[in-house]
């Protein structure tokens, strides 16, 4: 067991916008920029994105137009500057609190999906953008009371803060860091088939929340020898992947494993084998199906296929 390095990026990384955060502080200029007729809004309704080119196969981002944006900033949308895009400004705006968006939303530009539905078709840019729009007003959404006393909290840094009007607690968006990982002993590696898989036969990496307190190789440790009871020795970084869906960072590593002898947590697992590259080169012949294209546990097992 060795370090693999990743042979390419992660889909939801790779963003084109440029967060210039030392904006954000300059209100005059995000007031400016807000109404700026060449400024661009991602729109957001109830985590859907604007996407158009679905129906041809070619799924790709819409962003809307300072003008086109306009009924959507007026109906008071909860909104955010995301950042600079060659050299527009580009906010996300959410207008999760109408019953029906189509009426501030420019006529035959696409439909509001959910990105994650489209199992990584978009362009690796777009997915990125979208991402991180929908990652955002998720917990702007669910951050609209201070946490500490229960009163009001007012956006802060282009919506990329709150502030307490009471108490004046500072909250800032919130990455919940998970751990994601293949064990391998070498010649074979691990992997487990939940109940809470999208389909029976999908067999997958462990993956586990880290907890306060606890570093990530502890995390790692803990959650292989709670899923399947195998005990690990070293671990090797391999590389992130952004998941907002709703609010994580997966953490991907490939651990060697110190026993083979599998005792599953059924409350976790139904079932956790080991698998030769052979065997995962060609699922079908041992009846199981990997995960999605988009996710970095596909990206863990692939490169561990190809790196004997
Ligand atoms: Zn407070």
């Amino acid at each position: 067991v060795r370090p693999i390095p990743p042979s390419r990026a992660n889909a939801y990384t790779g963003s084109p916008i440029d967060r210039v955060s030392h904006l954000r502080e300059t209100e005059t200029l995000v007031a400016e920029a807000f109404t700026a007729s060449d400024t661009m809004f991602v729109p957001l309704w109830r985590a859907r994105s604007l996407v158009r080119g679905m129906a041809e196969g070619a799924p790709s981002a819409v962003l809307l137009r300072g003008d086109e944006a306009a009924p959507l900033r007026d109906a008071g949308g909860t909104w955010a500057m995301l950042g600079q895009l060659d050299g527009r400004t580009v906010f996300t705006i959410d207008i999760s609190h109408l019953d029906d968006p189509l009426p501030v939303l420019p006529e035959r530009l696409g439909a509001l999906t959910d990105i994650r539905a489209l199992a990584g078709a978009l362009p690796q840019h777009d997915a990125a953008m979208l991402a991180h729009a929908r990652g955002l007003m998720h917990w702007r959404l669910r951050h609209r009371f201070c946490g500490a006393c229960g009163q009001p909290t007012s956006p802060r840094s282009a919506g990329n803060a709150l502030a307490c009007s009471a108490c004046g607690t500072q909250h800032f968006p919130r990455t919940d860091p998970a751990v994601i990982m293949l064990v391998t002993d070498g010649e074979r590696a691990l992997l487990g088939h939940s109940q809470r898989f999208p389909n029976s036969t999908m067999y997958s990496t462990l993956a586990g929340f880290v907890e306060p307190g606890e570093s990530l190789e502890e995390a790692v440790a803990r959650e292989v020898f709670e899923e399947a009871g195998i005990r690990t020795g070293r671990i090797f970084y391999h590389s992130s992947q952004p998941w907002p869906f709703p609010a994580s960072i997966m953490l991907g590593f490939h651990a060697e494993a110190l026993s083979t002898e599998i005792t599953i947590d059924p409350e976790e697992l139904a079932d956790a084998r080991w698998f030769t590259r052979a065997e995962l080169r060609d699922p079908t012949t041992v009846g199981i199906t990997l995960p999605r294209a988009d996710s970095i546990a596909r990206r863990l097992i692939e490169d561990w296929m190809t790196h004997s």
